[in-house]
């Protein structure tokens, strides 16, 4: 087990509808250690790409995204999420229906923060069905920007998000792959992946 599944095992609450809780160290409560960690795991895995932006959704994936910008010393754009139409002409945006909310959101971000020239990472906490990540993807390639990877802190592989992505040619790189948990129990189980 990597120190991420670590922490999983050891903190994390399997809930009800597939949901996996891990709120006192990572989306509510963080653990900079850990998310430094995660973010030098991440500079690693994605040494060979020329990236100059971090893109992530609001809320949970900010402070991950943050800490991960340190490592690549570039900034951290975040999609804003609104249930509002009425927008100008200025924004990207891309419609994202939520996992853990079930309800559709817009998510926008302004053109100001993302062009042709950009080289981006896109970071979230979860992966689950894809539908943020594929708004995301929408947001770069509406805005001439190249997606130059994914970085995922806890993919869930029992759901079709990670196929998709990956059927669609980008690198998409998750710390933590959960191939099936039991609420009963407790239990999690992780897909073995290469060590680290
Ligand atoms: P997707 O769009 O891939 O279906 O879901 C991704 C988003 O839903 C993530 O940004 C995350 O905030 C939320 N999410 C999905 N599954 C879980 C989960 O098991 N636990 C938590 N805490 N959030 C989740």
């Amino acid at each position: 087990m990597n120190f991420l599944e670590e922490r999983i095992v050891k903190d994390g609450i399997v809930k009800e509808g597939n949901v996996l809780k891990v709120d006192s160290f990572l989306n509510h409560q963080m653990d900079i250690k850990l998310l430094n960690q995660m973010g030098a795991e991440f500079k690693k895995r994605f040494a060979d790409k020329n990236i100059n932006k971090i893109l992530t959704i609001e809320a949970s994936g900010i402070g991950i995204a943050c800490i991960v910008a340190e490592h690549f010393d570039v900034p951290v754009v975040f999609a804003k999420k609104s249930q509002s139409i009425n927008l100008d002409g200025e924004m990207y945006v891309a419609e994202v229906e939520s996992f853990t909310h079930k309800c559709k959101n817009n998510v926008i971000v302004s053109q100001k923060f993302l062009s042709e020239d950009d080289h981006v990472l896109i970071i979230d906490d979860f992966l689950a069905n894809g539908c943020a990540l594929q708004g995301l993807i929408q947001i770069v390639q509406s805005s001439g920007a190249t997606v130059e990877g994914i970085g995922i802190a806890i993919e869930k592989g029992f759901q079709s998000g990670g196929r998709i992505i990956r059927n669609l040619g980008f690198q998409l790189e998750s710390l933590a792959i959960v191939d099936g948990m039991d609420a009963s129990t407790g239990q999690i189980f992780f897909r073995e992946q290469d060590a680290e």
